[in-house]
């Protein structure tokens, strides 16, 4: 196993070449806040010039074969190098190791079904000839790609994000201008490198790092860019979607998400699931339990359970094998979560396990007696705070998950099947788990929320509908 322990300084990565600049910035091991790579700083004639090598590049179309060769080889070249790209998200993430394996892991899959994906791009006939006067016709449908796509991704899962935007955008045919989260731009430089061993020809994909308004706006500008997808805060969302104009636009943002405790449940179960996916990446995942309603008839079988299985998670250094939770992003988002939980515990709150902070660490805090209208419930917490409350009724608890202004996934633990058809009907998210919490994601499934959640949906199948454009040939025979 390799250990990274030198300081590295990455440039831009424009039409194939390492493209240095006059500003730089550090990029923190988020455990002990030393700078472990450098990055630059892309300003606006950096943007322009990589969304225009991205246009040239789609001049040499690549066919759908070799998209799927490149993909394949390049999920291929992640696994080899998993060990290392896994060093650099516990760092620059401080997500667990154990954790940083497994995203590694899901990136590779991303990679490789957006490679068999890039096989089955296809259109549909068209019965033009039912249509009186149009007798001797035929039509039916192709999709071309779309053009540039510029890629806006997060902190929180900087690996895996990336390859849910790059992939089917690749796999479709269209050249990617990615900028990746400021704090967290190693892995998607590391990416770029493994594409280029892949054999990705220079422009396909363009990297910028660098200040997020300041790239955005000039990315926003250029017309040359057809669509943008992207995945982050529903504030940015707002911004892209203002300035974006008739172009395309995906937006995967945030989530309050809920899980349901039935009272026929397997609350073990429950309790077990809901430890880890309440906690992961202390928290910062869009699909994190923040939320949970248990029956009342089995509330303090499970509050007693999840206390149990929280208490035992181990806080520390990101690179320790036995770690489960580690820093946050940054001090002032620990001290967001410290002030949200302290204001919910001056509403009247109680605090199970956790709520204190150690620098930019928040333990893995459970809450009770909380309502719904407190920051912690209403909002987007975004770090290692799980709420539990009360129901008595079905429609009670439906409408409870549903008052929010969010709706990417909920979790639902029940073995009534009639509650579970219930809620399948009834619940506004873009996925509902039976009998697994809220935080379930495969890379292939479809995947975006309703609401302020965002609009779109990502699994490179689903992606590929929206980054290619559908054309309809008709013949005149
Ligand atoms: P963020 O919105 O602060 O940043 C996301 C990206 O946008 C970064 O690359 C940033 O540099 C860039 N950016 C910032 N200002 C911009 C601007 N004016 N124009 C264009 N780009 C700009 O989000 P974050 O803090 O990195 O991530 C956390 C958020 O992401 C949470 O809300 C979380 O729920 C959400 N998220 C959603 C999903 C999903 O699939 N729905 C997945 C992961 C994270």
């Amino acid at each position: 196993m390799t250990t990274i322990t030198e300081l590295k300084t990455y440039g831009l990565y424009v039409d194939g070449q390492w493209k240095e600049t006059s500003e730089s910035m550090d990029v923190l091991n988020k455990y002990n806040s030393e700078a472990f790579a450098k990055i630059a700083m892309a300003k606006n004639e950096h943007v322009n010039e990589a969304v225009k090598g991205a246009k040239l590049a789609m001049k040499q179309p690549l066919t759908p074969y070799q998209r799927y060769e490149i993909l394949t080889k390049a999920s291929k070249l992640l696994l080899d190098r998993r060990e290392e790209f896994a060093q650099v998200l516990a760092l620059e993430v401080g997500k667990p190791i154990r954790e940083s394996r497994g995203e590694v892991e899901r990136a590779a899959q991303t990679l490789e079904v957006s490679a068999e994906e890039a096989k089955r791009i296809h259109g549909e006939g068209v019965p033009v000839e039912a249509a009186p006067g149009s007798e001797n016709r035929m039509a039916f449908t192709v999709r071309v790609p779309l053009g540039v796509i510029a890629a806006i991704t997060p902190f929180n899962v900087p690996l895996n994000l990336v390859c849910h935007k790059v992939g089917p955008a690749l796999a479709a045919g269209n050249s990617v201008v990615l900028k990746p989260a400021e704090v967290t731009s190693v892995c998607a430089l590391m990416l770029a490198e493994v594409m280029s061993e892949a054999g990705l020809p220079a422009g396909y994909l363009q990297v910028l790092t660098g200040d997020g308004a300041e790239i955005g706006d000039a990315l926003l500008a250029n017309d040359d860019v057809r669509m943008f997808t992207f995945t982050g805060s529903p504030r940015v969302g707002e911004i892209i979607r203002s300035k974006a104009g008739l172009r395309k636009v995906a937006l995967e943002l945030g989530n309050n998400s809920a899980t349901i405790v039935h009272h026929d449940a397997n609350i073990e179960q429950a309790a077990t699931l809901i430890s880890q996916k309440s906690f992961n990446n202390a928290g910062q995942v869009c699909i994190s339990v923040q939320r949970v309603y248990v029956h009342e008839d089995a509330y303090e079988t499970f509050v007693s359970k999840l206390h149990e299985k929280t208490a035992k998670l181990v806080v520390g250094n990101p690179l320790d094998e036995s770690t489960d939770v580690g820093p946050m992003i940054r001090l002032t988002e620990a001290e967001r979560v410290e002030q949200w939980v302290n204001e919910a515990v001056e509403q009247g709150a109680q605090i199970v396990t956790g709520g204190k902070r150690n620098g930019s660490f928040y333990e893995p805090t459970i809450l009770t007696n909380v309502h719904d209208d407190m920051k912690v419930c209403r909002q987007e917490v975004f770090g290692p705070v799980v709420s539990v409350a009360t129901y008595k009724e079905m429609d009670e608890v439906i409408e409870k998950v549903n008052d929010s202004d969010y709706g990417l996934q909920a979790g639902l633990f029940t073995n009534d099947l009639n509650f579970a058809m219930k809620a399948a009907r009834e619940i506004e998210v873009g996925g509902l788990i039976v009998n697994d919490a809220s935080a379930y994601r495969v890379d292939h499934m479809p995947y975006g929320g309703v609401k302020r959640s965002g609009t779109g949906k990502e699994g490179p199948a689903y992606a590929i509908e929206e980054m290619t454009e559908e054309r309809i040939i008709v013949f005149n025979l």
